[in-house]
């Protein structure tokens, strides 16, 4: 039989659901790019759309396959735009990077790009991991409270057993504390693991899945569920806000009068009032989380650019952007940002564009010590939220929000 008699074949037979869409893979010897085609083909044949631009890609379908989709019928593309270089001094970066961000949302690289200029103009932006840990929250139902209390004692007081189990799962995992929640009679346990460069909640999971184990043994508790909501994973949470998850970061630059003026069209003043009024007012009115203009803006362009898990934009729209005008009439203005999940391996990171992307701000993989390239890129990702927080707040600050928009038609 030909190959394209054999592939029609296998077409026809999706079409009347003889063989379920993962289950092509079987009939292809496992090859995910011709399953792709397959898959793609009975789509159209079903609902009589053609898919010639979902078709039409260059990325790895066989390693997509394995760890990033199911049921491949080929990708979402979004343009790709760049900003800066911009000047990040860091702990671990220390140089001028060009910041990938794809999105469709016109004026954006723009913007970013007229933060970056007004912070390289003011001598660049210092950035810092405060704090690095990737948490997994799973809920265990005890006896009663008193069991609750009982157990979290024992897992305190066995804490290296528990770091030995979990360390055990992967070499670059180590367990740095569990914080111990009892409501009523659930015990929930919020583990909080270094994970190298990876984002981590892979590692995470299958770590704290190994300590579940031992700990129904050992204490008689039900493992109800692995994620009790306490992690939190792609949830906003002031859990999240006050004791991070993934990378705590902080970024910041002192703006220079004539440059906000040149650059931003605004005074220090005004933008400090925007920062006030809109930032701290507006969100304690609204009992948000984001106390910034658009965190979620930048985090999301860099993030699908880059290979990052993208629901994690709910934690990375999480944060505070302070400005305050200076004793010499300068602008001090910062971004913190308590919980930013970012990986240089794993996850999504070694697909073509996003490993790509990576290397456009030389921080694709394993960094040495391992560690230091997803903390390189943390800090770089922050010192792009800055510029883009003071690119709009410089907007807002000068009234020229809609009149960039419109300009830029849109
Ligand atoms: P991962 O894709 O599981 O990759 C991590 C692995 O990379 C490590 O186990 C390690 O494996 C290897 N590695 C090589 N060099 C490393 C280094 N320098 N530092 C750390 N690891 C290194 O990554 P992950 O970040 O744990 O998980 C990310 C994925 O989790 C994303 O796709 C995300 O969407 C998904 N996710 C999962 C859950 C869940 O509940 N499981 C929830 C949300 C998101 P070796 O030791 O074998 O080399």
């Amino acid at each position: 039989m030909s190959v394209e008699v054999r592939d029609e074949e296998i077409v026809e037979k999706i079409v009347k659901g003889e063989i379920k869409l993962y289950e092509v893979e079987d009939y292809t010897g496992g090859d995910s790019f011709k399953a792709t085609e397959l898959r793609r083909r009975a789509i159209e044949r079903i609902t009589g759309v053609r898919l010639e631009n979902i078709g039409n890609f260059s990325i790895d379908a066989n390693r997509a396959m394995k760890a990033n989709i199911e049921n491949m019928i080929g990708v979402a593309q979004l343009p790709l735009g760049i900003a800066g270089p911009l000047q990040v001094k860091g702990e671990f970066a220390d140089g001028s990077y060009f910041i990938p961000l794809a999105t469709t949302e016109g004026a954006l690289v723009a913007s970013v790009n007229r933060g970056c200029t007004a912070i390289n103009r003011s001598g660049g932006a210092r950035s810092f991991v405060l704090r690095d840990g990737m948490a997994r929250g799973p809920v265990l139902k005890a006896k009663s409270a008193e069991h609750a209390v009982r157990a979290a004692r024992f897992i305190e007081e066995n804490f290296e057993k528990l770091k030995k189990i979990a360390e055990d799962t992967d070499p670059f995992i180590t367990l740095q504390r569990i914080e111990p929640y009892i409501v009523g009679r659930n015990l929930f346990l919020r583990f909080v693991y270094g994970t190298g460069d990876a984002m981590g909640m892979n590692m995470a999971t299958f770590a704290t899945d190994e300590i579940l184990k031992f700990l129904e043994q050992e204490l008689d508790l039900e493992h109800i569920a692995l994620s009790g909501n306490l992690c939190v994973d792609k949830k906003p949470s002031a859990m999240n806000f006050l004791r991070g998850r993934g990378k705590t970061v902080v970024s910041e630059v002192v703006l220079k009068r004539e440059v906000v003026k040149e650059v931003l069209k605004t005074t220090p003043e005004a933008m400090a009032e925007v920062c006030y009024r809109k930032c701290f007012v507006g969100s304690a009115q609204a009992a948000a989380y984001g106390f910034n203009a658009h965190f979620a803006n930048i985090i999301a362009a860099i993030f699908i650019a880059t290979g990052q898990d993208e629901a994690h934009v709910v934690e990375g729209s999480h944060g505070i952007t302070t400005a305050e005008v200076t004793e010499d009439g300068d602008l001090y203005f910062a971004v913190t940002l308590p919980s930013l999940q970012v990986g240089t391996v794993g996850g999504g990171t070694a697909l073509g564009t996003q490993k790509e992307a990576l290397s456009i701000m030389g921080v694709y993989g394993p960094g040495n010590p391992p560690g230091s390239n997803a903390k390189k890129f943390a800090e770089i990702v922050a010192a792009a939220v800055l510029a883009g927080e003071v690119s709009l707040i410089g907007a807002l600050g000068a009234r020229h929000l809609a009149e960039a928009h419109m300009r830029l038609n849109r």
